[in-house]
């Protein structure tokens, strides 16, 4: 939910809790968090252990010092950043290229989403380090994995097209010169044939739902612009018109609505 919007990520963990699994991973978040916030190293100690007693059940100071401080040493390091990404603009160009290619549909869903993620990367790598890296196209071979949640491509969908591991589709790409598949990373050949283009085509916010943007574009059925946000969404049913945090919002409305015409 908060790939790359690390302030907002923050932002959910000192008001709502920890996702139990990250804890370690979201205690940096906040101390980053707060270090920008101009809250110096002895308070932000302390705000950060008042989060803990907070959220974390049974929390016991002893348990946790030597994290916290190690988080309090990280936060005062200026290289350590928080990574906030609004959105990766896709061009026209792009579109045009991979929906040009002789490939099936899954083939050009996961190229687009190793576009985001390159431009992901660079991104990342500008916050990281304020240069500009330079203009090679390599991603790990095992993102794969992860991106296909991103996509929203789950295994049954996989074998429809053949496909037995994730694997399978790289080699594919690679026996088809759209890709390089070199040991333990792949090197996307198609992005240095792609023409620069100031045409943008949209731009994708929600990262974790990358694939949906494509689906969109695409024009693939059961799939929508949430009418409040914009996000694009999976939908059931025609009845369906908003995203899961908007239709949140929208009833809470209501229900304040409701509530003062009954009063
Ligand atoms: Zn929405």
């Amino acid at each position: 939910m908060f790939l790359c919007k690390q302030t907002e990520h923050a932002e959910h963990v000192i008001k709502n809790g920890f996702s139990s699994k990250y804890i370690a991973y979201e205690l940096r978040l906040i101390a980053l968090y707060y270090r920008d916030k101009g809250v110096l190293p002895k308070e932000r100690k302390e705000k950060i252990y008042e989060i803990c007693q907070k959220h974390i059940e049974g929390f016991n100071r002893v348990h946790y010092y030597k994290e916290i401080n190690r988080v309090i040493t990280y936060s005062s390091n200026k290289r350590n950043k928080l990574i906030d990404i609004d959105s990766v603009p896709i061009t026209l160009a792009e579109l045009d290229y991979i929906g040009n290619l002789d490939i099936d549909y899954l083939c050009r869903k996961i190229l687009f989403g190793y576009i985001v993620q390159v431009k992901l990367n660079k991104a990342k790598w500008m916050i990281k380090k304020d240069e500009d890296p330079n203009n090679e196209y390599f991603l790990y071979d095992t993102l794969l994995g992860k991106l296909m949640g991103y996509l929203g491509i789950d295994r049954s969908e996989f074998r429809k097209y053949g496909y037995q591991k994730t694997t399978d589709v790289n080699y594919y790409l690679n026996d088809n010169g759209i890709i390089e598949d070199l040991i333990g990373k792949i090197k996307l050949l198609y992005m240095y044939d792609i023409p620069e283009d100031n045409s943008i085509a949209f731009e994708v916010k929600v990262f974790e739902a990358m694939g949906l943007y494509y689906d969109l574009y695409c024009g693939i059925k059961n799939v929508k612009e949430c009418k409040e946000c914009s996000v694009p969404i999976k939908v059931k049913s025609n009845r369906t018109k908003y995203c899961g945090e908007c239709s949140k919002d929208v009833k809470n409305k209501q229900n304040k609505k409701y509530y003062h015409l009954g009063k």
